[in-house]
């Protein structure tokens, strides 16, 4: 059991993976660098120490106290990193067990409401009806927010699967702009869509950008004023479709252009216009965008709009 425990330990591999880091983040490599770095330290002090100094007991003695002084050093920044590594393992796990045990019920809850709404079980009248959509809505608004803490979970464990197919840009795009439709209108909003003639198709999996369409697209109407403008473009760019989303909105401050992809970050004027966001659909966005073997940008000002593009390359 012991010998087990010990040979788990070893294992760096394994322990990395337990952790979800990378290798250059992980505790256990990191010691093992630490190591290596003590012996090659101490072989170069025992050779320089025999040819500047007399007696070899001065030498092992430096060699005894230097090896000691860096594996202390090696030995408190490896704990350090493995109490953050173990915190954030725990908040995975945290958010994933959350997550996974909100998901049932709140199926359970649209669908019930859905029922209730249909008028099946009782009839219901005009001002129950206005409150039973509040309640759908919120429970949606829900359902989504613990969909995309289930992907950012996978993104960070690097378990984002891609099914590739090959897919329209084009067809996803208008797909969507009409499930937009209603809401389109009630903002006020003009959206259009240029596409170039006769474009490639490109291989990518069909769900995962659909969700980077739809969030760029949800960002670009949901922070444009009444009569504003959104214009979508895609073309053909050596061998990259390319997709931009330029809208008239609030756009971003220059000062939090840098955190725009981090999980959880909002801009301060966005916060202000719109209180509804989780600041996870961009770094959601980006992490497919970048397995998907394309790249992502945008450009922005604050109240001078924004227009965010990808690539993706052609099958
Ligand atoms: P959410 O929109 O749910 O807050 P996102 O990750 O999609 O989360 O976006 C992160 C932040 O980036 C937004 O809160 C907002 O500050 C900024 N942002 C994204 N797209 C736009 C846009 N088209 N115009 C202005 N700000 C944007």
């Amino acid at each position: 059991m012991l010998f087990k425990t010990i040979i788990d330990r070893l294992n760096v591999f394994a322990q990395c993976q337990r952790y979800g880091l990378s290798i250059w983040q992980c505790p256990q490599f990191i010691f093992l660098i630490m190591g290596i770095i003590t012996i090659v330290s101490s072989i170069s002090t025992y050779y320089i120490g025999n040819r500047y100094v007399q007696s070899p007991e001065t030498v092992a003695l430096i060699i005894i106290a230097l090896t000691t002084f860096l594996l202390v050093i090696a030995f408190i920044i490896t704990q350090g990193f493995e109490r953050l590594a173990e915190a954030n393992r725990m908040k995975s796990e945290f958010i994933s067990i959350v997550s996974h045990q909100l998901r049932s019920p709140l199926t359970n809850l649209k669908w019930a409401i859905e029922l209730l709404m249909s008028g099946e079980v009782g009839r219901i009248d005009e001002s129950q009806l206005e409150y039973f959509k509040i309640l759908k809505e919120n429970s949606s608004r829900m359902g989504e927010l613990v969909s995309d803490l289930l992907t950012v979970l996978g993104i960070e464990q690097r378990k984002l699967s891609i099914n590739k197919k090959e897919i329209s840009l084009e067809e996803l795009t208008k797909e969507l702009i009409f499930g937009f439709k209603s809401w389109i209108s009630a903002s006020n909003i003009k959206v259009g869509l240029e596409v170039e003639k006769n474009l490639p198709k490109i291989l990518a999996d069909p769900s995962q950008i659909k969700l980077v369409i739809e969030n760029l697209l949800d960002n670009a109407i949901r922070y444009t004023k009444e009569r504003g403008i959104v214009e979508i473009k895609i073309f053909k760019k050596e061998k990259d479709i390319c997709f931009i989303a330029k809208d008239s909105g609030i756009g971003i401050p220059l000062q939090d252009q840098k955190h725009i992809f981090q999980k959880f970050f909002r801009s301060g004027n966005a916060m202000r216009y719109q209180t509804k966001g989780s600041g996870l659909g961009l770094f959601i966005t980006k992490a497919i965008i970048e397995k998907s073997g394309g790249k992502i940008n945008f450009k922005s000002g604050e109240n001078e709009g924004s227009t965010f593009w990808f690539t993706l390359p052609i099958k």
